[in-house]
């Protein structure tokens, strides 16, 4: 084999040793912290409405006490429309925030997320990973399951503990390294052998899971054993390379965590065939083919309802599986031009990030719209809204669906996208409170963090948005360009954003500051360019 000529590597490095060697190497890490005061000694949040991310309804007004990062008291206050008896609130802190009007909730949890994609390299100057964090703060997101670690394990348990230790400006971070075990993408391990001495290494270095894009099954099942006995939980995009060995069903039987993206899912439906309706023309390797056919897989699956769809929900419930759809990412497949246009991308959307998704011969992953068709974007409709319904049938059986944003491809931006991902969980049938659930509690169960995370709840780290709109009503002002509404002074059009801050293990960001580091960072990166930015409207 090839690598032979090379060092040894460590396990966990090897997507980002042949990233680096392509000409594509770690994306800038985080260095120092320069925004967010805390954690404080005691931190009071005076008067608010609180959705506390069990799927509880909104209670208040009540005031939140946090000693060192934790949660040490919630305390209802009073009645709405009252007024509150100061005496028997709680003592005051050394930092207040007046929530009277104001909605908290925790923070959220992005399941499937990348921490700065090193394929930007191709098209230029890539933005530094504080890029990254500062856009999933400013959207509310406290903790990151991060899959893949195109940058290597190494850097990404750096930022882990820098991160921990309030060095740097991010979420919570978990660590997730690739699998190397897929012809197409990267193959190290070729024995089941190697795979339980490849995962024996990664807990020993500290992973907290694995994330896999599939494998052969012998390896595969040895793997998902191996991740069993060591405590290693894991994710797998079920790449159509390997599929038709093992759909997610099948993965899910030896312990798989959680299903990524879509892929796999109406495979473990098919009755009339065992492997896709491909048309003989179809080249994995051209995108066009791989996503288009994509967006054909439901429809030649059993259908909602069928004694086959049922068996499945089942099945799936039977063995505690969770889904992490990632609506969002293939959001564009059903109207590209939307996720083209969005708002926010001509200042929020970094320049070799917006290269990256043009089409361009020989493009980068996830830039295959240069002939994406009316019938392209029916099918992907489609295909939403059958997979939509199952995900929603799954929810309403008991079953568990967290929240992911994969975003950094296919015009989806950092935070952006994961506020995206709310708003088409909503679509796909669930409670704006189910949505919360999903982007809290269950992703803080998923990723093994529920006594630290992902409710309001006393002993917990103080993980907390505070919102000037109460999200449950509209997603939309979540979003870090706000959405378009009008002022009721002037009756003209103005942008309203809802998020005021992000308190992340107590310590408090305010979300206009670090949305306005993004755009100047942003603007940075479009000095000098010939190109005109991409249009889109702005506060
Ligand atoms: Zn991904």
């Amino acid at each position: 084999m090839t690598e032979d000529a090379t060092p040894a590597l460590d396990a966990g490095e090897e997507i980002a040793v042949e990233r680096t060697r392509a000409g594509m190497p770690p994306v800038p890490a985080a260095t120092s912290r320069d925004r967010g005061i805390g954690p404080f000694a005691r931190l009071v949040l005076r008067g608010a409405t609180v959705i506390d991310g069990t799927g509880a309804p909104p209670i208040g007004p009540t005031d939140i006490v946090i000693e060192g990062g934790r949660i040490t008291a919630v305390k209802k206050v009073g009645v709405p429309g009252a007024p509150i008896n100061a005496a028997r609130r709680p003592a005051a802190g050394d930092h207040e925030i007046d929530c009277h009007g104001k909605w908290v909730t925790p923070g959220f949890i992005d399941c499937h997320a990348h921490a700065g994609v090193p394929y930007h390299a191709l098209n230029g100057w890539v933005p530094p990973v504080d890029y990254v964090y500062k856009l999933w703060l400013a959207h509310g997101v406290t903790t990151v399951r991060e899959m893949g670690g195109f940058s290597g394990l190494g850097w990404m348990l750096a930022q882990r503990e820098a991160s921990a230790r309030h060095e740097i400006a991010a979420p919570r971070l978990l660590a997730y390294p690739y699998f190397p075990a897929v012809n197409d993408m990267l193959k190290t391990l070729h024995t089941p052998e190697q795979a339980r001495a490849w995962l024996r290494r990664v807990k020993q270095r500290g992973a907290d899971g694995v994330k896999f894009f599939g494998a052969p099954p012998a390896i595969m099942q040895a793997a998902l054993d191996e991740c069993r006995a060591l405590g290693l939980r894991s994710g797998c995009h079920h790449a159509q390379t390997a599929v038709s060995r093992m759909n997610a069903l099948t993965t899910a039987g030896w312990g798989l965590t959680s299903a990524e993206h879509y892929y796999g899912l109406a495979e473990a439906m098919f009755e009339n065939r065992t492997i896709q309706d491909y048309g003989a023309d179809y080249n994995y390797n051209n995108e066009h083919f791989r996503f288009a056919y994509a967006g054909q897989v439901f429809r030649g699956a059993a259908q909602p309802g069928s004694a086959k769809w049922e068996a499945t929900l089942e099945s799936f419930l039977r063995l505690g599986f969770t889904f992490v759809p990632t609506f969002t990412i293939y959001d564009a497949n059903r109207d590209v031009m939307r996720a083209r246009a969005a708002d926010w991308h001509r200042e929020y959307t970094w320049k070799s990030m917006w290269d990256y998704f043009l089409p361009a011969p020989g493009a980068g992953h996830g830039a295959y719209f240069s002939r994406w068709s009316t019938a392209n974007e029916i099918d992907w409709k489609e295909n939403y809204r059958l997979w939509m319904r199952f995900i929603n049938d799954y929810k309403n059986r008991g079953g568990r669906v967290c929240t992911g944003s994969d975003s950094g491809f296919i015009f989806q931006i950092f935070g952006f996208g994961y506020i995206r991902e709310l708003e088409l969980l909503q679509e796909a049938g669930f409670h704006p409170l189910e949505v919360l659930r999903a982007a809290t509690l269950h992703g803080a169960e998923l990723t093994g963090l529920v006594e630290e995370t992902g409710s309001v709840e006393v002993g917990k780290c103080a993980d907390l948005l505070v919102h000037d709109h109460n999200p449950l009503e509209d997603f939309k002002l979540l979003y870090g360009t706000g959405a378009l509404r009008v002022n009721a002074g002037s009756g003209r059009p103005e942008f309203r954003r809802g998020l005021r801050f992000t308190i992340r293990d107590g310590v408090v960001f305010e979300v206009a500051e670090l949305l306005a580091d993004v755009r100047a960072m942003v603007a940075q990166s479009w000095e000098g360019a010939s190109e005109a930015r991409p249009q889109g409207w702005s506060a």
